[in-house]
């Protein structure tokens, strides 16, 4: 039988300690944790996307503030409304929801943000803090995928982790903290020669490339740990109806593998999670408390 990493669950139990967490501090902190979300233009998966993170801050007593912004704002207006974020004292995060619009540059705009409320832990600063090994706002999928593992009891120490896809937003943050964790990694990309050989090295899969169903069970070894990042929704050939999947074809791993994060359910509501456990990590600083969630930031 293999292990089901149940992301939904832990989602909910680390929602509870945060919940209180923010009420034990309410008192010397004087005020609720705050947290901005810019949206850009109608892509409707961002849509969806800010509603859960909207509903997940009120769930455990953060105020969000919904910035949405039409889709031919200029880059310079956006750097504008994030200066003036940057200096709102009732906030302690300030996410960008991306993808942004084309005439957009996300990497600049992100450079904007204040490192003490960059909430995504996608601004240089908090990568280099990543890359020398200090505690810092860290990126929200990488961390939640090592929280998952660490949760299951699952140690990281020694074991062969391969990581398909170098993006900065997963990939390159996920393979620090892996190493940080003293994992032995390998990072695979469009250019790799050989993948199917490379990742039958994996005691740790790490998926993710964006492509639907692309791993099978020739990609991996009996026993390994899949993780898939992947989220896509096919539709039916018909219209009619429409399925969530991730990179991996799960029906075909799951009797390989030892454990495997399901899609919906595993990585996505880490992602959410980890969103808030970086606002109140930020929170209790910028209110002169002492962290309760340090262990969580890997
Ligand atoms: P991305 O920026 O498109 O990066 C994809 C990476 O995969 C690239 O490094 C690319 O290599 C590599 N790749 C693509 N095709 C490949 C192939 N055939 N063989 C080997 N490597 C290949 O994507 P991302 O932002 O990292 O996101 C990846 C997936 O995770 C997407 O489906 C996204 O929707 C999902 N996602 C989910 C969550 C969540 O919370 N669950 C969060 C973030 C992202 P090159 O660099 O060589 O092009």
């Amino acid at each position: 039988m293999s292990l089901k990493l149940d992301g939904k669950k832990l989602s909910l139990e680390i929602e509870q300690r945060l919940k209180k967490d923010v009420n034990s501090g309410l008192i010397i902190a004087n005020r609720v944790p705050g947290l901005a979300v810019i949206r850009i233009g109608e892509d409707p998966a961002s849509g969806v996307y800010v509603k859960n993170k909207e509903k997940a801050c009120e769930r455990i007593g953060i105020k969000s503030f919904i910035f949405h912004l039409t889709q031919n704002v200029s880059n310079k207006e956006v750097k504008n409304l994030i200066h003036e974020l940057n200096n709102n004292k009732e906030l302690d995060g300030i996410l960008l929801q991306l993808p942004l619009p084309n005439n957009l540059n996300a990497q600049e705009l992100i450079s904007n943000i204040s490192p003490e409320k960059d909430v995504d832990g996608l601004h240089e600063e908090n990568i280099g803090k990543l890359v020398k090994g200090e505690k810092a706002l860290r990126s929200c999928t990488p961390a939640g995928i090592i929280n998952l593992l660490l949760s299951q009891g699952i140690g990281i120490e020694g074991k062969r982790v391969v990581v398909v896809g170098r993006s900065l937003l997963v990939g390159k943050p996920v393979s620090i903290m892996m190493l940080n964790q003293n994992g032995t990694v390998t990072i695979a990309h469009s250019k790799t020669k050989n993948l199917i050989q490379v990742c039958n090295e994996a005691d740790i899969l790490i998926v993710a490339a964006g492509r639907p169903k692309f791993i099978d069970s020739s990609f991996i070894k009996e026993g390994a740990i899949i993780i898939d990042v992947g989220i896509h929704r096919l539709k039916s050939s018909n219209n009619n109806t429409s399925e969530l999947c991730g990179d991996v074809k799960l029906e075909d791993i799951i009797s390989k593998a030892s454990a495997y994060t399901p899609v919906p359910g595993g990585v996505g509501p880490m992602t959410v999670t980890m969103l808030l456990v970086n606002t109140i990590f930020s929170w209790q600083k910028n209110c002169g408390l002492t962290s309760t969630i340090d262990d969580l930031l890997p």
